[in-house]
């Protein structure tokens, strides 16, 4: 029996802040030395970011269209910003490529003025913006030691077809708090806007930090299964950690981030091998009509349905945001 599946939103979003900030310092202070010896030996490959039911979130798409907002950052100008972020997305691709991956990053025309956040009404855009004014959201104010921020929103409905899929990713810069500069050699005292935006696009696939700083519990595992090691001390963690591109932390004049590193590339080409290819390189409108029909062979009647925005908050630097967790309730209901 085919049941035809529509979800209506009866809610607008909320957000939810999960932990805060911690320093490096203070944080460092917290580890149980026991801890540190006992994740230690973890070899790690790469680690996927998962849903709240641990469900690994992935595109259902062959292509990840990026909006560039025009202005680009103003302490480089838009053409300098702009070439950051085909450098970026550049590094992905050829590593795609590589190993025959489908999945694509495709540089919209810069616009002016975009649109950040995730609407249920129509089709949203995965925007790069450099915020220079206010950083933060209409609801709340960004960590300011943040460098840049990524809010990837996707579809968490344990056993539905669509569990996990990626639905909108956005990036912003911090340029109220943070220097930008784009010098292949670094600059001091500035954050590389393509190192720092290869890390968030890593982020945009669906891939979490390597290493544990204690913002996200449970403790996130890497694709053996195997918890991920804490980040800190530094010393105790194996170079394919601190030299990912995926590694939490960066440092002003960091440009090493622009390269993808081999466990960076793994996680890439598992998420995307090509036998899973959509075939299907369009953006994602979500529920055009604020309701969603789909067919699917399914028995019974499927239950209540939650999506729930998951934004990761990619922070570069010594320090490391918060996770900010949207939800919604959703109203599910089928028809023959
Ligand atoms: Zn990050």
């Amino acid at each position: 029996m085919n049941l035809f599946w529509c979800k209506q939103h009866k809610k607008k979003p909320r957000a939810v802040r999960l932990p805060s900030l911690f320093t490096k310092v203070s944080f460092n202070l917290l580890i149980p030395a026991l801890l540190l010896v006992s994740y230690h030996s973890t070899t790690l490959g790469y680690v996927r970011t998962t849903s709240p039911d641990g469900t690994p979130i992935h595109w259902h798409r062959s292509c990840i269209f990026i909006s560039p907002d025009s202005a680009g950052s103003s302490d480089v100008g838009a053409d300098a910003s702009l070439e950051a972020v085909a450098g970026g997305t550049e590094e992905w691709n050829y590593a795609a490529s590589e190993c025959n991956s489908y999945i694509k990053f495709i540089i919209n025309e810069p616009k002016p003025n975009l649109k950040r956040g995730f609407t249920t009404n129509g089709t949203n855009k995965n925007v790069i913006v450099w915020l220079e004014e206010h950083w933060g959201d209409d609801e709340i104010d960004y960590e300011r030691n943040a460098i840049a921020l990524s809010t990837i929103t996707f579809v968490s409905d344990p056993g539905a077809e669509d569990d996990g899929e990626i639905l909108d990713a956005d990036i912003e810069f911090n340029g109220v708090y943070q220097k930008f500069s784009v010098s292949p050699e670094g600059e001091a005292g500035k954050y590389d806007i393509q190192n720092t935006l290869t890390h968030e696009l890593g982020h945009v696939l669906g891939l979490d930090h390597p290493c544990h700083d204690g913002e996200v519990e449970p403790r996130p595992v890497d694709h053996e299964g195997n918890p991920i090691p804490d980040c800190y001390p530094e010393w105790s963690l194996d170079d394919s950690i601190t030299e990912a591109t995926m590694y939490n932390f960066a440092f002003t004049g960091e440009t090493k981030k622009r390269n993808l590193t081999d466990d960076d590339i793994a996680g890439l080409c598992a998420i995307y091998p090509p036998g899973d290819d959509p075939d299907v390189c369009a953006p994602v409108s979500f529920r055009p009509q604020g309701c969603s029909c789909r067919q699917i062979s399914k028995h019974g009647n499927p239950s209540p349905a939650a999506i729930f925005f998951f934004s990761i908050l990619g922070l570069l630097g010594f320090l490391r945001l918060f996770l900010r967790e949207h939800s919604s309730n959703i109203s599910g209901g089928s028809k023959e």
